[in-house]
């Protein structure tokens, strides 16, 4: 199942890009494998080049949590605020690396927790992020926690051009948030949607499946409080437990008993039939959007395209390079306030192995991989490199292919990582 929260697709390629058995504290103690400074300059290409060699993307971390969930293994610092001010700073330098306002369509701010800044220190941050990518942008999204997110920073976040907020509501039932540590009520739900409303923002919802103790009946209620406050778009994510985090230790010590699989595979066919049901198109294996409202931002990551990325532990894929910052906050404000690169681990995929990468990112669309323009991105034929396999998912009935694309079918969704996970 889908990894859990908010920048997914981000997170996705950390892991596939992460060093294997490499725990998060131990990461930044390794050697930085480039020496260059963080004012080296960001590379800029000509307005021909192609969206999988110049960014027409940006991503920007944001660490900072109220509290760290039981179950989070992403970059985040709970109880750190005093170090707001100087990673804003540290942000500061390390846009400045791209010399030159660049021209992009989409800017995601992630986290952590980006509502958790205040209105202040958004301004600020927003206020820079717009002088090196002053747009018209397509596409402005900002992930915020419901307990956060209120009319005075929705109406700043707006005029700032940000058009969409994906909210980490995860279950509006309090026994599950208590499961997951979330500290927000179901209550600050409706208010945070109301200020991204009144500000003119379109609405994301990001829940979870498959908590400890959650029942099927519990799950559909869910689904049904979140589609009661009619969204835009809803994310749905089978719980994972990420090696190292409490919800982990807690399982390992038996303290709870896992969702049984079978029962999570009837949540997400139900989350599938639900979402359809009420006019939602599945556009991703874990993505549903009203027509017009996919996110454009989470697009490039499966079409694997290019990306600025901003922050501690962000990545990026900039001319065919992906690079990766360190994860650890101090060490990334030591490095890039101390004139540093953040980077801790640059790569440059050989052809076939990038092509291979675009075809499992592909494969979780629902367009799935189409063969003309795959052939355009990576100069490899899709069925000669995986036409073996693609015949045998086909067979299986987890595939739909024709002479223009092969795609997943429902039954394949629910196997994807599988799929996914062979391809590469
Ligand atoms: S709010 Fe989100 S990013 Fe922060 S600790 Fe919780 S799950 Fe992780």
């Amino acid at each position: 199942m889908a990894r859990t929260h908010h920048a997914d697709p981000v997170a996705d390629a950390r892991v596939r890009f992460g060093p294997a058995g490499i725990e998060v504290g131990e990461i930044d103690t390794l050697p930085n494998q480039r020496s260059h400074s963080v004012l080296d300059v960001i590379p800029s290409f000509p307005d021909s080049a192609p969206p999988w060699i110049a960014p027409r993307a940006a991503y920007v971390h944001i660490p900072f949590c109220a509290h760290h969930c039981g179950y989070c293994d992403f970059a985040v610092a709970a109880g750190q605020d005093h170090r707001i001010e100087p990673y804003l700073d540290a942000l500061a330098t390390e846009l400045a690396a791209l010399r030159t306002p660049r021209e992009i369509r989409t800017l995601f701010l992630g986290g952590g927790t980006p509502s958790h800044l205040d209105v202040r220190q958004l301004s600020q941050l927003m206020a820079e992020l717009r002088r090196w990518f002053p747009g018209p942008l397509d596409e402005i999204s900002l992930e915020a926690n419901p307990d956060s997110f209120n009319e005075e920073k929705a109406s700043l976040l707006a005029s700032f051009g940000v058009n969409r907020v994906s909210l980490g509501v995860q279950s509006f039932d309090p026994r599950m948030l208590r499961r997951l540590e979330r500290r927000h009520e179901p209550a600050h739900v409706e208010p945070a949607v109301a200020a991204a409303r009144h500000a003119g923002m379109q609405v994301s919802l990001d829940l979870i499946f498959g908590v400890p103790g959650q029942s099927m009946t519990q799950w559909a209620s869910d689904l049904k409080s979140a589609l009661a406050i009619s969204p835009d778009h809803v994310s749905t994510y089978g719980l994972t437990y990420e090696k190292g985090t409490q919800l982990w230790k807690q399982r390992q010590r038996g303290e709870f008993s896992p969702a049984p699989e079978e029962l999570e595979l009837q949540m997400y066919q139900h989350a599938m039939e639900t979402l359809e049901a009420a006019g939602f198109k599945q556009y991703e294996i874990s993505n549903f959007a009203r027509h017009g409202f996919e996110s454009r931002h989470n697009q490039v990551y499966w079409a694997n395209e290019a990306f600025y990325g901003f922050g501690v532990g962000a990545a990026a894929y900039v001319g065919g390079t992906r690079t990766l910052n360190v994860r650890n906050l101090e060490v990334y404000l030591q490095r890039v306030l101390g004139g540093e690169s953040p980077v801790f681990q640059s790569e440059t995929l050989e052809p076939e192995p990038r092509a291979r990468e675009t075809l499992a990112m592909n494969l979780r669309r629902a367009e799935g991989i189409v063969f003309d323009r795959f052939c355009e991105q990576t100069g490899f034929d899709a069925t000669a490199l995986v036409g073996t396999r693609l015949n045998r998912y086909t067979a299986h009935g987890l595939l739909e292919l024709d002479d223009r694309s092969a795609r997943l079918t429902r039954s394949g969704r629910c196997v994807a990582d599988a799929i996914v996970a062979e391809m590469l």
